[in-house]
């Protein structure tokens, strides 16, 4: 199954993404994870990619189409995979549409993570995730990063979910609730059922 996840800072994307595809059984890609290793790492990514990570800004298209190119050649990605946090642009899900057909291949479907802007705010300065044993506050998670980030996802991210809204891909799904509860959401709007499986209809 080939699958994107699509949803604004906060709605627990990383979350989904992680249980979505292990039930799945794809691998789940996460290009601000790929991205935040690379800081990490301190790799030539790494440094092209931070300045526009610290201000909540997105990476350039360029840099980012190329990443996931390579990431999606590697074996395990062959049978299918869940995106999480690409596509962000149009521009990002017209390449990956490219590169895909060149493969022959096509997204089973694509999920936005819906939650209410409130939410989203309150959740996102409560956020800590751990670091050589450390609860620590990313970096981007500060107030008014945040809030530049909502932005950009309105203004650049939120139309993506329009495009697959046209290839008839898309499905919203309220991400308000239980884990499992958006979990069983997610999956009964990919065809699956709740262990991942296919459901023969
Ligand atoms: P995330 O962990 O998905 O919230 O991503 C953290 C940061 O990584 C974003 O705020 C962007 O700066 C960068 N990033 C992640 N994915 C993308 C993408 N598909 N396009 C551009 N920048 C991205």
């Amino acid at each position: 199954m080939r699958v994107v996840l699509l949803g604004p800072p906060g709605a627990g994307k990383g979350t989904q993404a992680q249980i979505i595809a292990a039930k799945v059984g794809v691998p789940a890609i996460s290009t601000g994870d790929i991205f935040r290793a690379n800081v990490s790492g301190q790799t030539e990514l790494g440094r092209k990619a931070k300045t526009y990570m610290d201000a909540g800004d997105l990476v350039p298209d360029e840099i980012t189409v190329a990443m996931v190119k390579d990431r999606l050649a590697e074996p395990d990605a062959k049978a299918g995979f869940l995106l999480d946090g690409f596509p962000r642009t149009i521009a990002q899900a017209e390449q990956l549409r490219e590169s895909l057909a060149e493969l022959g291949h096509r997204l089973d479907c694509v999920l936005e993570l819906v939650v209410d802007q409130e939410e989203l705010v309150r959740r996102l300065s409560g956020r800590r995730m751990l670091v050589d044993g450390q609860m620590v506050q990313r970096d981007d998670d500060k107030p008014e990063t945040v809030r530049h980030r909502l932005e950009v996802y309105r203004e650049q991210t939120a139309p993506v979910a329009g495009f697959y809204e046209g290839e008839g891909l898309l499905s919203r799904i309220d991400a308000i609730g239980e884990v499992e509860e958006v979990t069983a959401r997610a999956l009964a709007a990919c065809g699956a059922d709740d262990t991942g499986q296919p459901t023969s209809d």
